[in-house]
C-alpha cells in the first residue's frame, strides 16, 4: 500500500481513494509493526500517576484470590445441610471480618453457628452463610458459671424456613485467581479498575510505557492562535475581541486534537497555526517532526490551490500509505511516514482534513489505534457499539459515513438519532451529539428500528 508521493501529490484523483475497511488495516499493519519494534523504555510509576498508560509487563497474582473463603454476607457460618425448618443452631463463636478462626479451635460441628461478617474468612466446618435478614435469635440459661451469674447460650433459627445450598454467601478461595495467574496482560490500558486490581497483588507502582508525545500543527491562513487572545468566558454575550477579524476563525482544531490525544494517553505538544505557504509549512512540519514520533497535521489536504501539506511532505521524501478514503467525513485524509534517518527513528504523521468534524472522526478512527501501539497497547478496538435507529436515514452510497448522532441509553434498547448538522463544520451539533452513526459504503437506506453501528465517544 507505500505509494510513490510523487503520484499522489497532484491529490484527489479517485483511483488515490481507498476503501474505509482499507484504511483500517493498513493503520493496524502499522500499529502491529510498532508494538513489534517496541523497545523497553518502561519505567516504574506510581499508580495513580499510571493512569491511562499502558503496562509494558504482565500483572501477576501474587496469591489466591481471594485468599480465604470470603464470606459475602453478615450474618451465620453453618453447615448447609443442618438447615431445615425446625432448625435451632447453638451460636459457638463470633469472626469479624480480619479475624482468623483461633487455631486449635475445632470445626464448627452438626447443630452449630458461628456469627459472622462480611469480608471474614469462612471457619472450618461449615459451608455456607446464612444471612442475618433471614435469622431470628434466642437465648436460653444453660447454668451458671464461677462467679455464679447466669450463662447464656445463643440460638439461631432460619426464618420462613429458609434453606441454603452449599456454598451460599461464600467466595471459594482461589475462585477469582489462582496464584501466578496473569490477571492484566503487558499493554493493558490502566484505568481505575486496573488500579484496584495492582493494589489487590500488593502493588502500589506498576512498570508503564511512556506517555508518546504528539505533535499538532494546524494549518490556514484563516486562523487565529486562540491562546493568544485572552478572553473570559463570562463574556460570552459581549463583542469579539478586537484581534479576530469577522474573516478570521479561532484555531479549534488543535485544541481538539490536544483533548483527543490526552485523553487516548499522550501528551499533546500543539505548535503554532501554519499559514497555507510552502516555507512556513515546511518549517512547521520540521518541528513537529523533531519533536514527537507523531505529527498529526490539520487542514490544507484538500483539493484547493493552498492545500500544501502532502506537497511538502512529499518533498521532505515522506512514504504515503494512503491519501484519501472513500469515507465522510475525512475523504482526504493522509497517513505516511518519513523513513527512519541516522539521527531519528522512523516518524509518522496523518493529515487530517480541517473541517472540524473531520478532524475529530478520523482522530478516532485512525489515529487513535496507532497512537495506543505508539502507548504500548496490543489489539486497540474502536468502541463501537449497536442501536436501534429512530428513523429512516436515506444517503448516497459510495462513502462509509459518519454522522454526528444521540445515542439514548435510558430506553430498553439503546436508541439512536442522527442530530440535525450543517455538515462537518458544524461544531454546535458535534457537540450536541453524543457518538457517530456510521453507515456503511455500500449502503444509501437505514430503515427505522434497523440496529446500526455507531462509533462511541
Ligand atoms: P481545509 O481542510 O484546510 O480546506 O479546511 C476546511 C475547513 O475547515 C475550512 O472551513 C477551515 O476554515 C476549517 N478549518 C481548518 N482548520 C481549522 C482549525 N484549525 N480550526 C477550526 N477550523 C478549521
Ligand atoms: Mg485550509
Amino acid at each position: 500500500m507505500h505509494r510513490s508521493p510523487s503520484s499522489d501529490v497532484s491529490r484527489g484523483g479517485a483511483a488515490a481513494l481507498i476503501s474505509f475497511d482499507e484504511a483500517c488495516s493498513v493503520v493496524s499493519a502499522q500499529a502491529s509493526a510498532i508494538q513489534a519494534a517496541r523497545v523497553s523504555e518502561a519505567a516504574n510509576c506510581d499508580l495513580i500517576d499510571a493512569l491511562g498508560r499502558r503496562l509494558a509487563v504482565a500483572l501477576i497474582a501474587d496469591r489466591d484470590q481471594p485468599p480465604f473463603p470470603r464470606v459475602t454476607r453478615d450474618g451465620f457460618a453453618v453447615r448447609a445441610k443442618d438447615l431445615n425448618p425446625d432448625a435451632k443452631l447453638l451460636v459457638v463463636g463470633q469472626i469479624r471480618a480480619g479475624e482468623a478462626w483461633p487455631a486449635g479451635k475445632p470445626p464448627v460441628a452438626a447443630g452449630e453457628a458461628v456469627e459472622i461478617m462480611t469480608g471474614a474468612p469462612l471457619p472450618p466446618g461449615a459451608d455456607a452463610v446464612l444471612m442475618v435478614e433471614h435469622t431470628q435469635e434466642s437465648e436460653s440459661e444453660s447454668g451458671v458459671d464461677a462467679s455464679g451469674e447466669a450463662r447464656l447460650q445463643r440460638w439461631v433459627r432460619p426464618l420462613s424456613g429458609r434453606t441454603l445450598a452449599p456454598g451460599e454467601n461464600v467466595v471459594p478461595e482461589g475462585s477469582e485467581a489462582r496464584r501466578g495467574d496473569i490477571l492484566l496482560e503487558p499493554g493493558s490500558r490502566l484505568g481505575p479498575e486496573q488500579v484496584a486490581l495492582a493494589v489487590s497483588c500488593g502493588f502500589l507502582s506498576v512498570p508503564v510505557y511512556p506517555k508518546p508525545n504528539v505533535a499538532i500543527l494546524a494549518t490556514g491562513d484563516e486562523l487565529v492562535n486562540a491562546s493568544a487572545q485572552v478572553r473570559s468566558f463570562a463574556a460570552t454575550s459581549g463583542e469579539s475581541p478586537a484581534a479576530i477579524q469577522p474573516h478570521q476563525i479561532y484555531d479549534s482544531n488543535s485544541h481538539a486534537l490536544a483533548a483527543l490525544v490526552q485523553q487516548a494517553g499522550g501528551t499533546p505538544l500543539r505548535q503554532r497555526p501554519a499559514r497555507d505557504e510552502r516555507d512556513d509549512l515546511a518549517t512547521c512540519i520540521r518541528e513537529g517532526l523533531q519533536a514527537a514520533p507523531l505529527l498529526l497535521v490539520t487542514g490544507g489536504v484538500s483539493m484547493g490551490k493552498f492545500d500544501l501539506v502532502e506537497e511538502v511532505l512529499a518533498g521532505m521524501g515522506a512514504e504515503f500509505f494512503f491519501t484519501g478514503v472513500k469515507m465522510q467525513p475525512g475523504k482526504p485524509v493522509v497517513f505516511g511516514r518519513l523513513p527512519a534517518t541516522t539521527d531519528q527513528p522512523a516518524r509518522y504523521f496523518f493529515g487530517l482534513p480541517g473541517n472540524p468534524v473531520s478532524t475529530m472522526v478520523t482522530f478516532r478512527v485512525f489515529v487513535a489505534p496507532l497512537l495506543a501501539a505508539l502507548a504500548g497497547e496490543r489489539n486497540w478496538q474502536p468502541n463501537i457499539a449497536m442501536a436501534k435507529l429512530v428513523a429512516d436515514f436515506r444517503t448516497k452510497s459510495g462513502l462509509t459515513r459518519f454522522l454526528p448522532a444521540y445515542l439514548e441509553t435510558s430506553s430498553e434498547v439503546p436508541a439512536v438519532t442522527p442530530v440535525r448538522t450543517q455538515g462537518s463544520g458544524d461544531l454546535a451539533a458535534n457537540a450536541r451529539a453524543n457518538c457517530y452513526l456510521i453507515v456503511p459504503e455500500d449502503c444509501d437506506l437505514l430503515s427505522a428500528d434497523q440496529m446500526v453501528r455507531v462509533l462511541l465517544r
